[in-house]
């Protein structure tokens, strides 16, 4: 056995290898695409279950590579984060969002907020809260309408030093979520010492609500425990009406998913805001 696997980790499987270039030469290209605007942001509705409206949006990045067309951010952003180019691409989608969402205001949606995502790694970052208060002012948007969403397992392996980070961004009025909420390992500690306004939970549980008990009963216990702490609940990754359905009776406070709206061009976004009557 111990021969075998001591072969093994000399021999290159070749897709492997092919995996790693192509990751090198999307990282090679990745402060260009920034530059010439092939990352651009879609927009994911999120909607008031009392009310069923829209009431903000989740930024996603997305790049148009010229050669080799949608890639996902889940082959670029993790990239990103390793190679020091995440703040450079956090500025980016930041500032396109901001100005997105100041434009929806100034359609007449003054109360609309968009979410952003952002690494953990960046809590660590001196240059944070300047980046985040400069693009605010920038396009004169309240830190109110921004949240931040911040995944839990990676903001889970610090301690204090994060906890500071997250206070002085909440102290600068800016809100924050907890995402994929039930994928890492929050202490109930955590959940209490962190000034988060939401806990996001995470899609694996939603979308086969209707199916799985165990899922169902962890979905219901989290929107009560945030609940409890004077938190929103927000479901992420409603597929259908009966999920839907069930996360009403649960008294989940928000929800997105492909169900209630699918991640879309800004112009389409506001196609789907409902038209405001002119006075
Ligand atoms: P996330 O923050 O958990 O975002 C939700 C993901 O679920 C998005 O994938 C979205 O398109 C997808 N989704 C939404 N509704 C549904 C649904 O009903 N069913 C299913 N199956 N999927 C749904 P996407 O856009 O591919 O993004 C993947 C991840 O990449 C995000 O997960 C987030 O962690 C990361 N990401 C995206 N944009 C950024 C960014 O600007 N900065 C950072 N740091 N990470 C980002
Ligand atoms: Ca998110
Ligand atoms: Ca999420
Ligand atoms: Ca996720």
């Amino acid at each position: 056995r111990a021969a075998s696997e001591g072969r093994r980790w000399m021999t290159y499987d070749p897709a492997e290898l092919e995996n790693a270039e192509w990751k090198m030469s999307l990282l090679a290209r990745l402060d260009q695409a920034v530059e010439h605007g092939e990352i651009w942001v879609a927009y994911q509705p999120k909607v008031e279950m009392a009310t069923g409206r829209i009431i903000g949006a989740e930024a996603l990045a997305r790049w148009s590579h010229p050669e080799k067309g949608e890639v996902p951010p889940s082959q670029f952003i993790p990239a990103a984060e390793r190679s020091g180019r995440i703040e450079n691409l956090t500025a980016h989608i930041l500032d396109s969002a901001v100005a997105a969402t100041a434009s929806i205001h100034r359609a007449g949606h003054t109360d609309f907020s968009i979410a952003v995502n952002l690494s953990a790694r960046l809590l660590d970052s001196p240059s944070l809260l300047t980046m985040v208060a400069d693009t605010l002012a920038r396009h004169a948007m309240e830190p109110r309408h921004l949240i931040l969403e911040i995944t839990e397992t990676t903001a889970m392996t610090s301690q204090d030093g994060i906890v500071q980070a997250l206070e002085k961004l909440s102290a600068s009025g800016v809100r924050l979520s907890i995402d994929d909420y039930g994928t890492g390992f929050s202490t109930l500690d955590y959940l209490k010492r962190i000034p988060a306004d939401e806990i996001k939970i995470d899609r694996s549980f939603v979308s086969m609500l209707e199916k799985s008990q165990s899922d169902r009963i962890m979905v219901h216990s989290t929107i009560q425990l945030a609940h409890s702490l004077g938190r929103r609940a927000v479901a992420e990754g409603v597929e259908n009406a009966v999920v839907l359905n069930e996360l009403r009776l649960m008294q989940c406070d928000y929800v997105q998913g492909y169900f209630t709206g699918k991640p879309m061009k800004f112009s389409a976004l506001m196609e789907t805001l409902p038209s405001l009557e002119k006075r």
